[in-house]
């Protein structure tokens, strides 16, 4: 094969693009204003067949966690390439975009309200239409216009110097000296790089090349979908959870604002089964009885997220995994906008030492400081998920009751919380015998 060298490859790379290099320049050019309605200023069509580009990196997946990536690296100096199925950033919005709050997000990126649908005012938890209470909670987080702040995540990294390349799927990795040395594109062409970053979500191929996970079973994901539409119903600022048995067996249905009286309507199962009805049937089921009306088909999305550990080792040689990709959402609420901002920040911390101590080996202390601090959350969520699921329906109200006792009548989530010691005591007294049958799931 022939190598091209990267600074003559980058003035070619402007004028080809993805699975068309055997065609016209007008054609090429046609093909990208219809596919690309989102080109972030240091986006790149995809070189030439069978051609080298050698980056310091190459990140698998131009979403929340590959983004995030890629602006660290870039930042620190990184030659970077993003590589994304998706014809355009951040759509199709596979997500009910409930997040942090502003201090929380302002961790890892600048705020911007452009991208902020509305902040949250708090979440109702609903049983079986029998059982609804309300908890207000000051700086509860914000529901985000994700499509929105993915393609600004896309400018920072490409501002940074990172190129984001579209509409290309990623097919394997390179192979050179028996050892992982880039990636291979769906056209042909290879990308070679020093590391490589699998951010390509719950179903990642790029963990499973390198042997670092397995594909996932379907008890270990939720498979979630979502209506976006117009309604007031429960448009009130805050979440709102609907669990039991005549709403959702083994998840919750939930309604989030949109702000502009639009709301996301949606549903997850964890523990999913062949022969039990899918999540659709269930939202659609909760629509048609709330809202009397047959579910607006064209603004379903669907997706699954990983609920179960992350591996113990979210690094092979040069290999890495962030976000969903390392199975870091969280196992109980299904969430990982925040996860995969924390583990992008922490595995480009590690993959910069590693690139410092030029080819010294370097402890990983990504997995180490996940393993020490979020895989311990990990297990808790799922410890109390498995409590949940064990609660007999006719227990879930006074359960419930007690769970929220704890948190008082609303909760500041901009101060320290401090857990009420008798609730607390009288929560462990329900929980205890629940959580001792399952405590091996804290050693996992
Ligand atoms: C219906 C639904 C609702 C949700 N609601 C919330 C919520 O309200 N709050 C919350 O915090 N979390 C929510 N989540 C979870 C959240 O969306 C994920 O945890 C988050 O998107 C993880 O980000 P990521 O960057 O790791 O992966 P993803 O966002 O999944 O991105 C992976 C990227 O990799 C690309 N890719 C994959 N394979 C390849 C390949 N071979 N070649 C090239 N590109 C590839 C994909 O196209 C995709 O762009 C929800 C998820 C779903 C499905």
């Amino acid at each position: 094969m022939e190598a091209v060298p990267p600074c003559a490859l980058f003035s070619l790379l402007r004028f080809t693009t993805v699975k068309a290099v055997s065609r016209g320049p007008a054609a090429i050019a046609a093909d990208a204003r219809r596919s690309v309605r989102f080109r972030p200023s240091g986006f790149q069509t995809a070189p030439s067949r069978r051609t080298f580009v050698k980056y310091d990196a190459v990140v698998v997946g131009a979403s929340i966690a590959g983004l995030s990536t890629a602006t660290h690296l870039a930042g620190a100096g990184w030659s970077i390439i993003v590589i994304d199925r998706r014809r355009e950033i951040g759509i199709p919005v596979r997500c009910g975009e409930a997040t942090g709050n502003r201090a929380e997000l302002s961790r890892f990126v600048t705020i911007d309200e452009s991208w902020i649908a509305c902040d949250i005012s708090g979440l109702v938890a609903h049983v079986n239409d029998s059982f609804s209470r309300k908890l207000p909670i000051r700086d509860g987080g914000v529901m985000l216009r994700r499509d929105r702040f993915e393609q600004s995540l896309a400018q920072s990294a490409s501002a940074k110097g990172a190129h984001v390349l579209l509409n290309t799927p990623v097919t394997g990795l390179f192979i050179k000296n028996n050892h992982p040395a880039g990636v291979t594109l769906e056209n042909g062409n290879i990308i070679e790089a020093s590391f490589i970053v699998g951010a390509d979500g719950a179903e990642s191929s790029v963990g499973r090349w390198a042997g670092i996970t397995r594909p996932l079973l379907l008890t270990e994901i939720a498979s979630a979908l979502q209506y976006r539409l117009k309604s007031n119903f429960c448009n009130d600022g805050f979440l709102h959870f609907f669990i039991g048995g005549s709403v959702i067996p083994h998840g919750y249905a939930w309604v989030f604002p949109k702000g502009n009286g639009m709301v996301s309507i949606g549903g997850g199962i964890y523990r999913c089964s062949p022969e039990q009805p899918s999540a659709k049937h269930f939202v659609d089921r909760f629509i048609k009885k709330h809202l009397g009306a047959e579910p607006p088909l064209e603004t379903l999305v669907s997706g699954a997220i990983p609920v179960t550990l992350p591996p113990r080792r979210l690094s092979k040689e040069n290999i890495v995994l962030v976000g969903d990709a390392g199975r870091q959402s969280n196992p109980l609420t299904a969430g990982g906008i925040m996860n995969a901002l924390e583990a992008a920040e922490s595995a480009s911390r590690w993959l910069i030492n590693c690139r410092n101590a030029n080819g010294a080996s370097v402890p990983d202390s990504y997995s180490a400081g996940w393993r020490r601090n979020q895989r311990r959350q990990h297990n808790l969520f799922m410890l109390l998920r498995e409590i949940w699921f064990s609660i007999p329906e006719s227990k879930l109200i006074p359960y419930l009751k007690t769970a929220f006792s704890l948190a008082g009548n609303d909760l500041d989530r901009s101060k320290p919380f401090k857990m009420p010691l008798l609730r607390f005591v009288e929560f462990m007294f329900i929980v205890f015998p629940l959580a001792i049958k399952r405590i091996l799931i804290l050693f996992k």
